[in-house]
């Protein structure tokens, strides 16, 4: 299989469930089985009903020994905004649809579809690099279309009191200017 058909069918599998802010909708659930494959320790760090998943590959970014190694954060968020009325939609929006080479559904481009790319990304450098050098993390939300109130900025604040502090963030939203 290659990588380019794993990080579409993963893509597709995120949209099929229906994570409108601030459900997640088991998104978490199959991203965090995925990583817990590759090595990560996991962790929701879930407030106010909003689901947040830490997870971490490497060094113990909480341990002495995440001094002076690097530390590589992916960040994103599973939920999306609501869909609006089905009948402007072409296609139904959590059921995704590949039209002229595009994929069409809610959360394709923001981000579901990102996240499927960090985590192909990842399985792949991990596969080639199993003893890499540091810490990989995620931090994925379900609170980031609606307050925003307790997700990444709940969870920063819960990881920098343990002392985590990833030195280089790789956040997937497709809408920042
Ligand atoms: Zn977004």
């Amino acid at each position: 299989m290659s990588a380019q058909l794993d990080v579409l069918e993963l893509a597709k599998a995120l949209i099929r469930r229906v994570s409108v802010t601030p459900e997640d909708a088991g998104c978490q659930e199959l991203i965090g089985e995925m990583l817990q494959q590759l090595g990560f320790v996991t962790e929701q760090i879930n407030a106010y009903g909003v689901h947040n998943l830490w997870a971490w590959r490497g060094v113990d970014p909480a341990s002495p020994a995440a001094a002076g190694t690097p530390h590589l954060m992916f960040a994103g968020h599973t939920d999306v905004v609501p869909a609006g009325p089905v009948e402007a939609w072409s296609s139904p929006p959590f059921a995704p649809t590949i039209k002229d080479g595009m994929l069409f559904g809610r959360g394709a481009a923001d981000m579901k579809s990102s996240l499927a790319a960090m985590l192909c990304a990842v399985t792949e450098f991990v596969a080639a690099q199993p003893k890499h050098q540091g810490t990989l993390s995620f931090l994925i939300t379900s609170d980031e279309e609606g307050e925003a109130i307790h997700g990444t900025r709940h969870a920063i604040v819960e990881l920098a009191r343990r002392g985590i502090r990833p030195a280089y963030c790789v956040v997937g939203e497709p809408s920042s200017s």
